[in-house]
């Protein structure tokens, strides 16, 4: 097959068919490559292949057919030139800025992020001498202000983990274009299924593909995009003596977890919006990109095709946060998401819970906060479980 037509695909069809590899045995499914290395005809075909004259595989931490199928499905589908992909999604985010970062330049992260994210930004950068300032992304004008001489990257998410934040694309990527800046964007909550960030001018797209990419909640994986020459240059150096590398057995489920990713995501996406809605006049507060009562809601509709199936609402102590999630009888008590099953938990206590009250309340992550992953169960049954660990509970 000529693979430079299968960019003329549209999604769905890159979904089911892109970056399918077919051995001499022709299987319809894609094949498992579980092997570290390989094996040549000639010594001077293995001296051609690590000299980069000739192509072809040389060692599983280098390039391994399976997880290269995967790969080529999630540039497909993200419209990126290359991407690589993960051990999980920390591996990425890891990845992501240490490639290019060294001591002396300076981060500008938005302060809504998964608890490992802030992390990175809080505690591991600055160990290498990295500089870096957190901002509340609801304001545009805080990114440009924290703008230095030395700062070489962006770093969000959007929508961010928990609290839902939605940062506005385009006004980012511009400004970081202007300052030459590197923009490396989380898109984990949406994925390609739901917003393109290289659409409105982002240089890097990091993933947990553990989450709405597996579908599933099976294996943990990650995966980053960007040009051709960024992964080259950049990111692959990096990879390829670090060693983050995703299993092939891990590669070929989210793969075959990508064939119903675009299913997935916008049927969740109009379950957590019914959920939403059926939610928000029952509790104190409201973080859901879907409804008007959202600061960012309209953004969040003009930069993506739906918002997620993730919300969260505050129920304003960890006493009663607690009481509706012991209530719960179908949705279960799980901090994972993007799993095709509904799960509730409370950030505080758990995702982000090594963080410190500090940065906790600085981000809006409160005791009474509670998030949930609405699942492709029948939403009428997900609706009638929340109503009655609801009433439980007080509200
Ligand atoms: C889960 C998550 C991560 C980390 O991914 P893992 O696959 O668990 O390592 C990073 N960013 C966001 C927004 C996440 O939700």
């Amino acid at each position: 097959m000529d693979r430079a037509k299968t960019r003329n695909w549209r999604p769905a069809t890159r979904a089911v068919r892109g970056g399918t590899w077919r051995s001499e045995h022709g299987e319809t499914s894609e094949a498992l490559f579980l092997t570290s290395g390989y094996t040549y005809d000639d010594a001077a075909t293995v001296a051609a292949r690590f000299a980069g004259e000739e192509e072809g595989m040389t060692y599983s931490r280098l390039q391994n057919p399976t997880v290269a199928m995967l790969e080529e499905r999630i540039a497909l589908l993200e419209g990126a030139e290359a991407c690589r992909a993960q051990a999980s999604g920390m591996a990425a985010m890891t990845a992501a800025l240490l490639c290019q970062l060294s001591a002396g330049d300076h981060v500008i992260a938005a302060r809504a992020a998964f608890g490992s994210c802030r992390w990175l930004v809080d505690n591991l950068l600055p160990r290498f001498g990295i500089e870096t300032t957190v901002i509340d992304s609801a304001e545009d004008a805080q990114w440009d202000a924290a703008i230095r001489p030395n700062t070489k990257v962006f770093f969000f998410e959007t929508p961010a983990n928990p609290t839902l934040d939605v940062v506005d694309l385009q006004y980012v990527c511009d400004l970081a274009k202007a300052h030459g800046i590197t923009t490396v964007v989380d898109n984990a909550f949406a994925t390609s299924a739901l917003q393109r960030p290289l659409n409105f001018g982002a240089d890097v797209v990091a993933y947990s593909a553990t989450k709405l990419m597996d579908g599933q909640g099976r294996v943990l994986a990650g995966a980053i995009c960007g040009s051709e020459e960024w992964i080259e240059e950049t990111l692959l150096p990096f990879q390829r003596n670090t060693g983050p590398n995703i299993a092939p057995f891990n590669a070929w489920v989210v793969m075959k977890g990508l064939e119903t990713l675009g299913l997935g995501a916008h049927k969740q996406s109009e379950n957590a919006l019914e959920l939403g809605k059926f939610v928000e006049p029952r509790v104190p507060r409201m973080l859901h990109p879907g409804l008007p009562s959202h600061p960012r809601h309209e953004l969040a509709l003009r930069q993506m095709d739906a918002v997620g199936p993730i919300f969260a609402f505050d129920v304003e102590s960890r006493e009663k946060a607690f009481a509706i999630l012991d209530a719960l009888e179908l949705v279960d008590i799980s901090n994972n998401i993007g799993d095709a099953r509904s799960l509730m938990c409370h950030p505080a206590s758990t995702t982000h819970a090594n963080m410190g009250e500090e940065a906790r309340a600085e981000m809006g992550v409160t005791e009474g906060l509670l998030r949930i992953n609405v699942g492709l169960e029948d939403v009428q049954d997900v609706i009638e479980d929340i109503d009655q660990a609801l009433k439980q509970a007080g509200f």
